[in-house]
This record gives structure tokens, C-alpha cells and sequence, in this order.
């Protein structure tokens, strides 16, 4: 039986350039980063306007899978 754990952090708590540790492992995973060296995204949740929802990534060093919230704060920030 496949086991399914995912660990969810939302980005209000981050503090900074949004960078934050693997809650798993503790690699760093940086948003910015788009080599896909550390994590790869496996799924994106938007809004109806098409605004980020939550952001599903899988750490490539111990494989877990985190799921990103609070993209819609951030989008009151920028605006
Ligand atoms: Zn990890």
C-alpha cells in the first residue's frame, strides 16, 4: 500500500526571501530556484481568476511531498 504523507506550509509563517527548509529532510528549497536540483512542482491548485491556490512540490532528496499555501496574502502584499 502506497502511503501518502504530505507536509503543508504556508508562506505567511516564512519569513524573507521565502526560502524555507524541507520539513522532512531539511534541504533548503527556494521558490526562486527553478533548476528543479532540490524539488520539482507535481501539482498546482489555482482560484477561478487563475490565482495560485496551493503549490504541491516533492523534495527530491527524501521524496516528500509539501504543499505550499497562502499565495493569496502574497498576492494582497504585491498588489
Ligand atoms: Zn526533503
Amino acid at each position: 500500500m502506497k502511503q501518502v504523507s504530505a507536509f503543508r506550509i504556508n508562506l505567511n509563517n516564512i519569513e524573507g526571501s521565502g526560502d524555507f527548509p524541507c520539513p522532512s529532510c531539511g534541504v533548503i528549497i527556494s521558490p526562486d530556484d527553478d533548476s528543479e536540483k532540490t524539488y520539482r512542482i507535481i501539482d498546482i491548485e489555482t482560484h477561478k481568476d487563475g490565482s495560485l491556490k496551493t503549490l504541491s512540490l516533492l523534495c527530491k532528496k527524501c521524496n516528500a511531498t509539501i504543499i505550499l499555501e497562502g499565495f493569496e496574502a502574497l498576492n494582497i502584499l504585491d498588489g
